[in-house]
């Protein structure tokens, strides 16, 4: 097992890892905003944000402008350690509409204490020069990043690649060629159901430097294990609120359940306040209930994780059990333990 645990010192604080970064959709045009959960939950002092959605939304940007604090805006306590990667997400279709040195001025006015490079995600779907220019363009990006860069923020390089050599030498380039004090792994969410792909993509990033590791838009309930077992410092989700708004309520060991199918309970099975407080009917019709008691999952799975660790109990049995009901994710779970065992 690869599992480690450090601390991420920041300007807001430090934090233990390995950790979870819930995705806060403000600056999003959106509905769904997350529901607060900063008071709620002690250790997901947390959130990911994406710098360039805050930017593009006008009455806030102008508030952040003249002073405002995201914190303030996020209504989160001013210790909250927050992640600002560049959007790049959204030039998976579209151009990149920014500059490295745009994308630090941004991130710095938010406040940000983890700056994510500009980068530009690459797919399945795009012919393979595509891709690799779009690997070589982030990569070029993250080294202008590192020489505008000389604040207390962290740096952390974005970094892409559908192989494990591809990653490798993109670390080993960046390594060379830049100040960084992590690496995030992104355009993994495309191709998520092809375990064994990701997972040794992943150990290979693992493999090529000991700094800070941060796995982007893997950290869903069943990821989250694997995530932790392959020695990921940290990783995002939003799949909390994906799953309340398809009124998808998350079981640690089971994933997402369909509340449609069920009937006929006063209470769900679990104990976070937001269960233990309300009945089923109503939490069933409740959007942000639900958004809430999915949080608590994730981090719940995260808990047991590290009090298995804690208790010198055996890891890779606890995982045996953890995904032996579901015959897609014990097969991952088996290839990642072969991969894991073969190198150390
Ligand atoms: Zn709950």
């Amino acid at each position: 097992m690869l599992y480690r645990q450090r601390t991420l010192n920041t300007p807001h604080g430090c934090i233990k890892t390995p950790v979870l970064f819930p995705v806060r959709n403000i600056g999003k045009r959106s509905s769904d905003n997350t529901p607060a959960y900063a008071d709620a939950i002690p250790d997901l002092r947390t959130a990911m944000v994406n710098a360039r959605a805050i930017r593009q939304r006008d009455p806030q940007w102008n508030r952040l402008l003249n002073g405002a604090t995201l914190r303030e805006e996020m209504d989160i306590p001013e210790e909250t350690v927050i992640f600002a990667d560049s959007g790049g997400f959204d030039f998976q279709a579209g151009d990149v509409d920014t500059t490295p040195a745009r994308t630090l001025e941004t991130q710095r006015q938010i406040g940000a204490d983890i700056l994510g490079t500009v980068d530009r995600p690459i797919s399945r779907e795009n012919r393979d020069r595509e891709n690799q220019r779009r690997i070589s363009d982030s990569a070029e990006y993250a080294v202008e990043a590192s020489d505008e860069h000389d604040g207390e923020e962290l740096l952390f390089a974005s970094i892409h690649g559908l192989d494990p050599e591809t990653v490798q030498n993109n670390v080993r380039y960046l390594e060379r060629n830049g100040d960084f004090d992590g690496y995030a792994l992104g355009s993994l969410v495309p191709v998520r159901t092809d375990y064994k792909k990701v997972t040794s993509i992943i150990l290979a990033a693992r493999r090529a430097t000991d700094k800070h590791l941060h796995v982007y838009g893997l950290g869903g309930l069943v990821y989250q294990p694997l995530l932790l077992y392959l020695g990921v410092d940290s990783f995002d989700s939003s799949a909390f609120i994906r799953s309340a708004g398809n009124r998808n309520y998350l079981v640690p060991g089971f994933g997402g359940q369909e509340l449609k199918h069920v009937t006929e309970l006063s209470y769900l099975p679990c104990s976070c306040p937001v269960c233990r407080d309300t009945p089923f009917t109503e939490l069933r019709e409740d959007r942000n209930a639900l958004t809430k008691h999915n949080l608590w999952a994730l981090t719940m799975e995260l808990r047991r994780f590290r009090y298995m660790v804690a208790a010198n109990e055996d890891v890779e049995a606890y995982l045996d059990l953890r995904f032996q009901g579901n015959e897609v994710t014990k097969r991952a779970y088996r290839q990642a333990k072969q991969q894991v065992r073969r190198l150390t």
